[in-house]
């Protein structure tokens, strides 16, 4: 027993010894936990992990291991975007697709999403709304099967009787039968319970509600209150038994007063969100997750004649370009803000435009960033895992060619991708 104990011992040594380690060499460190830039420092990452952080730039003697240079960037925990839906991606057709696509096609299309948003520098994502798909390709991607960011899933997104998110909107009669809580349409408190369950036993991480109207939608209205509290309450109350949190989309004000009342975690775009609701956000420690890059992809879309069906143009051309608006009012109320983009609604892979637009609207570079490395991390309870770049945490780190405190937009354009101790982009 103790001669095998020792030859345990001595095995895990040697392996230590002799397993590959990748030291860093960065330039400028973006240390987002205590806010400051470090200069000329080393990361060692072993297996997925970090394993040391050093000033200086530390060689080493070991043939196996290998430095990778990167000191003329500046590098950062790697990107966490809180709004994305990896399966689609809009375009004119979109509303067709609904009937003429199978799961399979979607999965397809949902490889590429996941690769461009990785190697965009996106290393966590929380998906917030699929046909289920998305499940499935979260699996994969953790199983190594395919390149993608690490997933959270909200597996399909839950709307009432034509709201936001009911399936069938737009439908002949023909097609649009009657979806339940099983498709993700819940219409009372029975409803939300059964929906949610069934989302867990789906296999989503979270759920994901449409308390008000949306704009993509084929529905007339793209602001009212859409569920009941009582609905709400249901539905989060039920999620906090299976660990799960609750988004709540929410363009108007009274659903985002629900929501929050309900017991959301965080509001999606928040767009007609008054100063009242902004204070309540703050005592229920809501966080806001702008999507301001949505809100203005959108409405740029909506001049292009033909690109959406004609009862959503209005509604995008009112509703998208006020969100950085609100976001700058938020922000400055001291309501907390979580990185998120609503990738998906426009092209995968160019979520980092979006710290250009909260800067844009006042927010400094550091704390752009901030919420987009700790504040989500913590969201999501995985603050001791992500978010910043220290001993003992996986290693997703990325860096982009410039400093982000001196030109924004480098964030467009990440040129290092590490994902749990592998390197996507070099
Ligand atoms: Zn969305």
């Amino acid at each position: 027993m103790k001669k095998s104990i020792t030859f345990i011992l001595t095995l895990l040594m040697f392996l230590s010894i002799y397993a590959q380690k990748t030291y860093l060499h960065c330039g400028k460190l973006m240390d987002t936990k205590s806010g400051k830039i470090l200069t000329e420092m080393t990361v060692v990452v072993a297996g997925n992990k970090i394993i040391n952080v050093k000033k200086g730039y530390i060689s080493t003697k070991n043939t196996k291991d290998r430095i990778i240079d990167l000191k003329q960037k500046t590098v950062m925990p790697g990107l966490i975007d809180m709004h994305v839906h990896i399966e689609m991606q809009m375009s004119p057709s979109n509303y067709i697709e609904v009937y003429t696509l199978n799961e399979a096609d979607i999965a397809f299309n949902s490889v590429k999403y996941a690769e461009v948003t990785l190697l965009a520098g996106f290393t966590t994502v929380r998906d917030l709304g699929g046909t289920g798909v998305n499940i499935s390709l979260r699996n994969a991607i953790n199983k190594g099967k395919i390149i993608g960011p690490r997933i959270f899933s909200s597996e399909k997104s839950l709307g009432t009787t034509g709201g936001h998110a009911d399936p069938t909107n737009g439908s002949s009669r023909k097609l649009m039968g009657d979806p339940g809580p099983k498709e993700g349409v819940v219409n009372s408190v029975e409803d939300g319970r059964k929906a949610v369950r069934q989302r867990y036993k789906n296999g989503a991480d979270l759920i994901k509600i449409t308390s008000t109207g949306g704009v993509l939608s084929v529905a007339k209205n793209g602001q009212n209150p859409q569920f009941t509290i009582e609905e709400i309450k249901s539905i989060t109350t039920t999620a906090k038994d299976y660990g799960m949190h609750v988004a709540a989309h929410a363009h108007g004000d009274e659903g985002m007063r629900r929501a929050i009342l309900g017991g959301v975690k965080t509001i999606e775009h928040g767009t007609l969100m008054s100063e009242k609701t902004m204070e309540l956000m703050i005592k229920h420690n809501v966080y806001l997750v702008p999507t301001i890059t949505a809100g203005k992809e959108v409405s740029d879309k909506a001049k292009i004649k033909g690109f959406y069906p004609e009862i959503i143009v209005p509604k995008a051309l009112e509703i998208g370009p006020k969100i950085q608006s609100t976001f700058a009012k938020a922000y400055k109320k001291g309501v907390g803000i979580a990185f998120g983009t609503d990738a998906g609604v426009y092209d995968h892979g160019k979520n980092g435009k979006e710290f250009g637009y909260m800067v844009e609207a006042g927010m400094p570079v550091m704390e752009a960033i901030q919420s987009a490395t700790i504040t989500g991390a913590k969201i999501l309870k995985m603050n001791a895992e992500i978010g910043t770049i220290e001993v003992g945490k996986l290693a997703d780190i990325i860096a982009v060619d410039d400093d982000p405190t001196k030109n924004i937009h480098t964030m467009e354009n990440v040129t290092f991708v590490m994902k749990n101790g592998v390197i996507y982009k070099q």
